[in-house]
């Protein structure tokens, strides 16, 4: 089992140590695990400027040395993209190593984190749709391996704007998903959405069918944890979900090599 989206306490919204985090990966039947802190360029954000790239490794290399037998631990990032932030994005990414780069939209127009508030003077269409075209550019830069929480919209969306229904934005997901399978960039099943609202996946069943009907089929798989109880939690459904959408394999970047690993394996292993 991989889990490619964990928090540590290089994360402001996360108060748990890397080695308790390898601790429970261990426990739950992880395999690997990519820690992939919040990288942040929004100067509103409660994550900015707070990362620390030299005390990150330093705990990365020490949970190597006391986890690396039982756990393979990559060196990644959760960099939060949009393109007023491009620039900054750019020049981090070029000064700093990591094995797996998570690329994620946070923020709407305005420097507004996309939070129920946000909602308040918009239809879902307003939200969506620049969201997904800001996934779209995120995309195109090349710049991640995988794109995070892909309709992570639904998530903060209130209760009276209606049902959520992906496909409305289906001619935006084509745009976005093109770019990725193009430039062979995965997203991932954030299945922290299966624990909170919206009680399913971030994307779920219908975006990834739509994905596969588009020829893409590279995805990772993260459950977002911020504490070490989560971690590896919601994966078996997840395999089950995929499995019936026609994805077969879920991406390792191992060595920074993107590989394709069959579910079977994994889920007959944990
Ligand atoms: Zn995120
Ligand atoms: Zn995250």
């Amino acid at each position: 089992m991989f889990d490619y989206h964990v928090h540590t306490t290089q994360s402001a919204d996360c108060s748990t140590p890397i080695f308790d985090s390898c601790e429970a990966a261990i426990r739950a039947g992880v395999t690997e695990i990519a820690f992939t802190d919040h990288i942040e360029h929004e100067p509103a954000d409660m994550s900015y400027g707070f990362f620390d790239y030299t005390t990150y490794m330093r705990d990365l290399e020490a949970a190597r040395d006391r986890f690396g037998d039982q756990l393979v631990i990559l060196a990644g990032a959760e960099v939060d993209f949009n393109t007023g932030i491009a620039s900054q994005v750019e020049d981090f990414l070029t000064r700093h190593e990591f094995d797996f780069v998570i690329g994620s939209v946070h923020y709407g127009d305005a420097g507004t984190l996309i939070f129920p508030e946000y909602f308040q003077h918009r239809t879902m269409d307003d939200v969506m749709k620049p969201y997904l075209e800001q996934i779209q550019a995120a995309a195109e830069t090349g710049w991640f391996d995988t794109i995070g929480h892909l309709d992570l919209p639904k998530r903060y969306r209130p209760l009276d704007h209606g049902a959520y229904d992906p496909l409305r934005y289906e001619p935006e997901l084509i745009h976005a998903m093109t770019a990725m399978i193009g430039r062979q960039i995965s997203f991932e099943i954030n299945t922290s959405g299966l624990r909170q609202p919206p009680r399913t996946s971030m994307p779920g069943p219908r975006v990834v069918d739509l994905y596969v009907r588009l020829g893409g089929s590279l995805i990772t798989i993260g459950s977002d944890s911020h504490v070490p109880e989560t971690i590896g939690a919601g994966f078996e459904r997840t395999f089950d979900m995929l499995e019936l959408c026609g994805i077969d394999g879920i991406g390792s970047f191992r060595q920074r090599v993107r590989k394709t690993v069959p579910i079977r394996s994994l889920a007959r292993s944990s």
